[in-house]
């Protein structure tokens, strides 16, 4: 039923359901790989780590940080949910103490990628983009241009993100989100050609690479930071 995943992988634990206060016993998902199509397909579905409480039948989502890791591609996306971490300047320590900890032996090109997210949106953006061979980076800079040049954007009411099922060869598609009903209000195609002249500006070239690094903080590569 888990797919590939064995048992030992997950953990149990007691959870109160937050209409009733009955306790649930639940084992929530705190590592997903591509092998473990299930569970990213859960994700993509907004159902991960999603209770069930038979008392009174109401389903709630269970926040727990969450590693997203691709092993042969060297990357991963860890998910701190604001529930748990509040600050997102706390959030980007807390990932720079672990990720030195964790890979303190590694040389510096064996390391993995990696990004923070702290939204479920964000996490499931983030790995399409990776599956899809993006780069992020570049990502958030279309998106910074969208807002600029799109005069019914509006970075304070409307979230953009990758819209990544409708994206072709030809044009990546971005959806702008209305931030207070979460419903998607203005769709918009880039150029799969412009995306490919930006990397080739940003990447083609060491200074222009660091130009780029310059932009965002570690781990976090997000449209929030340029504008
Ligand atoms: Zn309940």
């Amino acid at each position: 039923m888990n797919g590939d995943r064995t048992t030992s992988d997950l953990t149990t634990l007691a959870t109160c359901c937050p209409r009733c206060e009955v306790e649930t016993s639940f084992a929530p998902v705190t590592v997903l790989t591509d092998q473990q199509s299930d569970d990213l397909k859960s994700l993509f579905a907004g159902r991960l780590n999603t209770v069930h409480c038979e008392a009174c039948e109401t389903d709630f989502l269970y926040e727990t940080p969450i590693l997203y890791r691709d092993d042969a591609g060297r990357w991963m996306v860890y998910y701190l949910p604001t529930t748990i971490i509040e600050r997102l300047d706390d959030a980007v320590v807390h990932v720079e103490e672990i990720y030195d900890m964790v890979f303190n032996d590694c040389d510096q090109e064996e390391r993995p990628g990696c990004r923070l997210v702290t939204k479920r949106n964000a996490l499931i953006e983030k790995i399409a983009i990776h599956q899809r061979q993006l780069d992020d980076r570049i990502i958030e800079y279309i998106k910074y241009q969208l807002y600029q040049n799109c005069d019914d954007l509006d970075t304070i009411r409307h979230e953009l993100l990758l819209d990544f099922g409708n994206t072709t060869d030809s044009q990546l598609m971005f959806l702008a989100f209305d931030r207070d009903t979460g419903k998607p209000t203005y769709s918009m195609a880039f150029p799969a050609e412009d995306y490919e002249s930006l990397s080739t500006y940003f990447l083609s070239t060491e200074k222009m690479q660091l130009e780029l690094e310059r932009m965002f903080r570690r781990y976090l590569i997000q449209v929030d930071d340029l504008i």
